[in-house]
């Protein structure tokens, strides 16, 4: 039916989100990527990179550190 699918930020929300497919047929709601963008801003700020969101305990202080120095970036700044 298909030939392959992508799950970039999934990965990043719930890096066990394939097992859970196959274990429990779905992924858990509560580890699902919310959009928001923090990963692409960590990407873009060449720092170590993972969900913010659902991994606060490891990236939060990353997106901290991002955030000090994007008071000095322009506002086009993309990385
Ligand atoms: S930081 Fe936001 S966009 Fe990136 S994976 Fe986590 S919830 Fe999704």
């Amino acid at each position: 039916m298909i030939d392959g699918m992508l799950f970039g930020r999934m990965a990043f929300a719930d890096p066990d989100f394939a097992n859970e497919i196959l274990q429990n047929g779905r992924i858990d709601e509560k580890r699902v990527c919310l959009t928001c963008g923090k990963c692409g801003d960590l990407i873009c700020a060449h720092k170590p990179t993972g969900c913010v969101v659902r991994n606060y305990q490891t990236f939060g202080k990353f997106y901290q550190e991002f955030m000090e120095e994007k008071k000095d970036l322009p506002a086009n700044f993309r990385g």
